[in-house]
């Protein structure tokens, strides 16, 4: 076997929660007395760190925010004196400030070995080559793979984001068995792989997605394109530490997270009130070791499920589904809460098309909304099948989604594709409402 293991070693979940809560208060006591951000945060909530006494307690703590942390710029939430502080990394802001978190020594550390962890969790070995595709600097993804690589004893080939031909000549010479990058990537590289017809010169075996969420159809087409065996999930954010906060085991039936490190609440995101076992909401997290940045009830504004059912895997850490879109994604139309990811979800049932799409909203003259769905026709498929397979989806998504929904199809190839997140969903709604003034 591989030796040292980065799982922790609770044998029961009384003493993971005992472990928690050790863990809770210990970040509420540093967070009170080193923040003034945090200090103030609690007595305008009038509540002393010794309100928790209980993993329950955790109900009376402030929330806090994305704006939280813009608005502390440059050092939101920074719980140590500078000279503890050996890096930070910052989260780009779509709006406004960037969002920027600070690390100690310890926090770097406790990084890699939460990495570490994904890499074992993924039952890598030290002779695995691991072909690491996404960006490396501010924004932390790319030297946390690179990190928790070397922290697990594989081999790193840090190449970096795009670049398609230095990194298909790695997978062709190194002959990388691992390679770690954003799903858009990964599909480019999987579409490259099979233009050129070179599946059988490359060794891949696994690849772990992150950063941006993709269908079971892009899972699918990056297996068959590339011949990896298994296709990861790592979820992560730079404010709670960056991406390898957990990943999915080879059974993969939901993201085992690392409840050592931080506490998951998933919450109604209109009332803030836990939602019922396994139902979806926001994931709400408190950390319990970070020194330099730590995050008390940070609403993340990512949407999953808890999976109550203990792993078939035998893994003691808990669950959560796959990050199903963000509260801010989330589109109305005709009254309907819609996610993308449902979307995702319908067009994954169906072989006629391409796993690009785009969702567009309008707003008619009758003041109705409208929905155009734009997707793919599959390659080598004929035009002459478009009307059918339009109709086919459209029952779909009126069946699954509970509205009605035009689908266009379009040439294969057509839809922008992107080695970054891919924008899907359009809303021309508002466009037309400022037109009229
Ligand atoms: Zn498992």
């Amino acid at each position: 076997m591989m030796g040292k293991s980065f799982m922790p070693r609770f044998e029961s979940l009384d003493e993971l929660k005992a472990f928690q809560l050790e863990g809770l208060k210990w970040t509420v006591n540093h967070a009170y007395q080193n923040s003034a951000f945090y200090r103030k945060r609690f007595n305008d909530a009038k509540v002393k760190p010794d309100k928790i006494k209980s993993l329950a307690d955790i109900k009376y703590l402030p929330f806090t925010t994305a704006s939280d942390l813009q608005e502390g710029y440059p050092f939101p939430l920074r719980s140590v004196p500078f000279d503890q502080i050996v890096r930070i990394h910052a989260s780009s802001g779509t709006t406004g400030k960037r969002k920027i978190l600070c690390y100690t020594a310890k926090d770097i550390d406790d990084w890699a070995n939460m990495f570490a962890r994904c890499f074992e969790m993924a039952e890598l070995n030290k002779e695995d080559r691991v072909q690491i595709a996404v960006g490396y600097g501010l924004w932390t993804a790319g030297v946390g793979f690179q990190l928790g690589c070397e922290r697990f004893g594989a081999m790193a080939v840090p190449v970096g984001p795009g670049n398609t031909e230095i990194h298909l000549q790695m997978l062709i010479d190194l002959q990388s068995t691992v390679f770690c990058s954003t799903a858009s990537m990964a599909l480019l590289m999987a579409e490259e792989i099979e233009r050129r017809g070179i599946k059988d010169k490359i060794s891949l075996k696994k690849v772990i997605l992150g950063a941006e969420r993709h269908s079971e159809r892009m899972r699918r087409r990056i297996k068959e394109s590339t011949g990896a065996e298994h296709v990861f999930d790592i979820p992560g954010l730079t404010e709670l530490y960056g991406p390898g906060t957990g990943l999915d085991c080879s059974l993969h039936q939901g993201i085992h997270y690392w409840a050592d490190f931080y506490i998951l609440e998933i919450l109604d995101p209109e009332t803030l009130e836990p939602v019922p076992d396994g139902e979806v909401g926001e994931m709400v997290v408190t950390t319990l070791k970070k020194e330099g940045s730590p995050l008390i009830r940070y609403r993340t504004r990512d949407l999953t499920r808890l999976i109550p059912e203990p792993c078939p895997c035998g893994n003691i850490l808990p669950k959560h589904d796959r990050i199903m879109g963000r509260s801010d994604d989330m589109f109305i139309f005709r009254a309907v809460n819609i996610y993308p990811s449902q979307i995702d979800h319908v067009l994954s049932g169906f072989e006629e098309i391409g796993s690009e799409y785009q969702v567009h909203l309008y707003h008619t003259e009758d003041g109705r909304d409208r929905m155009i769905i734009k997707v793919e026709r599959a390659s080598g498929l004929s035009v002459a099948r478009d009307g059918e397979i339009a109709q086919m989806i459209s029952r779909e998504i009126r069946k699954q989604i509970l509205v009605r929904g035009e689908v266009e199809i379009v040439d294969y190839g057509t839809l922008p594709r992107t080695a970054r997140k891919s924008k899907r969903v359009f809303d021309h709604r508002t466009d037309l409402f400022s037109e009229e003034g």
